[in-house]
């Protein structure tokens, strides 16, 4: 019997079983699919974040020139933006699994049964597997693990975006555009409709990747809508679809509730809602916590009679302390305040944000700030941003105040 079970070999399953095995635990995986299967997503992120974890090598394209529009003229971000190699972290991953001795399986985990000395996962061929702790990191959509009840409704990150070749440039060459606000290229009832951008970068060789992006919307903004925004963009810009190399459609839930923290079964990535409640980004939260998730593991099966209830409440409470519990009820209400501007607000908003300091807004994007410097940052920008911002945002303290109030107390 393996010691830890991990369910989902994607990023979150393939990081936290060789944190595992790297810690000496004998480790098992169960996926649907072949975990040499390559990724389907493309995975972004800034520069800094792999630097700081020693993990550059694994950057495929760098982009000095991140910019962003919000309005009249470009923003400048001076912050190095990056694009995940996937096909070398992965492979990364999988040698380092190789060479620990990590036995993958493929099957659908349908159901999770606890002993007192062991949990037991059925696959649907009705295969069993057993370990001594089940993780499971089986995504957005868990296989086993529960949530907590929902507070807010569910609202959906969605995106369709082409890798391509263009008659012109669609965007700057050599520029990564993290966000993309005007909509001065839609006429003008459509202005009105939930607001959307354009995440793009230039891959070299002519080769550009163009993204238009609902940041989150209930429900979910349709991929015809998307799309046919993404050609009028396009169309403005002079910029004619030549050759497509790539379709991504992109959707996956913002605000899913925390798991329910009493289950004898740890999450871990999307199936933990590990995903950064105002903005979507995970990857380099993955690659921050999967360490301490793992030394707590190895600590608690450390004791041959910990059953498994114990070992994943020591597990929850290394994933999601108290401070993080707070930022996460925070970040979903700034959230719900994006949510609820219209395109004017958004320019607002983020123009003001940008202004923050670097260091600010940077750790405001990656999850790395403390409680008290979010709360700081964006007082900041409460006291310098327009009118419509501001309102926009006391009125989510009377409409959002619950999670306001659980910063306080969870
Ligand atoms: C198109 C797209 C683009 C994204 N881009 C970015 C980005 O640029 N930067 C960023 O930080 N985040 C991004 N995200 C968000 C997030 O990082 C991804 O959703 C990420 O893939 C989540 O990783 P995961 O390992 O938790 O889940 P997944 O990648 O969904 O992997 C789940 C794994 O579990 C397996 N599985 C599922 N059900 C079962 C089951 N019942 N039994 C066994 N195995 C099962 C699957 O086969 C898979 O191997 C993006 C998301 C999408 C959808």
């Amino acid at each position: 019997m393996a010691d830890v079970l991990v369910i989902g070999s994607g990023p979150a399953g393939l990081c936290i079983a060789t944190a595992l095995s790297q810690r000496g635990l004998t480790v098992a995986g169960l996926s649907s699919t072949d975990p040499a299967k390559p990724w389907p997503n493309t995975y972004g992120l800034w520069a800094d974040e792999l630097e700081a974890l020693g993990m550059e090598k694994f950057l495929k394209c760098r982009w000095q020139k991140s910019v962003a529009y919000m309005g009249k003229g470009m923003i400048p971000l001076n912050r190095d933006y990056g694009l995940i190699n996937r096909e070398m972290l992965q492979g990364h991953w999988l040698a380092q699994s190789k060479q620990d001795g990590i036995e993958w399986h493929v099957g659908k985990a349908a159901k999770v049964t606890h002993g007192s000395k062991r949990s037991e996962v059925t696959a649907d061929d009705g295969k069993t597997y057993s370990a001594r702790l089940v993780v499971d990191a089986s995504g957005h959509h868990p296989a086993v693990v529960v949530r907590s009840p929902q507070l807010q409704p569910i609202a959906y990150q969605a995106a369709y975006g082409i890798i391509g070749r263009f008659s012109s440039p669609p965007i700057e060459p050599n520029h990564m555009v993290l966000m993309d606000y005007r909509d001065d290229h839609l006429p003008e009832a459509e202005r009105k409709l939930p607001p959307t951008f354009l995440y793009a970068m230039d891959l070299g060789d002519d080769i550009y990747f163009v993204e238009e992006t609902s940041l989150a919307h209930t429900p979910a903004i349709r991929f015809d809508t998307l799309q046919h925004r993404l050609e009028r963009r396009l169309a403005q810009r002079g910029a004619t679809l030549q050759e497509t190399f790539h379709i991504e459609r992109c959707l996956f839930p913002m605000n899913m509730a925390l798991p329910d923290f009493t289950q004898s079964v740890v999450g871990f990535g999307g199936a933990a809602s590990m995903g950064h409640p105002a903005t979507g980004y995970m990857v380099g939260s993955l690659l921050r916590r999967g360490s301490d998730l793992a030394r707590a593991i190895a600590q608690s099966l450390e004791t041959i009679q910990t059953s498994p209830a114990q070992v994943a409440q020591e597990a929850w409470q290394a994933l999601w302390p108290s401070d993080r519990l707070r930022k996460y009820y925070l970040y979903s209400f700034g959230l719900e305040n994006l949510m609820a501007f219209n395109t004017y607000e958004l320019q607002q908003f983020f123009t003001t944000f940008f202004e923050l300091e670097q260091s600010q807004w940077a750790s405001f994007l990656a999850d790395t700030a403390t409680l008290p410097e979010i709360v700081q940052a964006m007082l900041v920008l409460f006291g310098r941003t327009s009118n419509p911002v501001r309102w926009g945002l006391m009125s989510s303290v009377f409409s959002h105040g619950k999670l306001l109030r659980r910063t306080l107390t969870a």
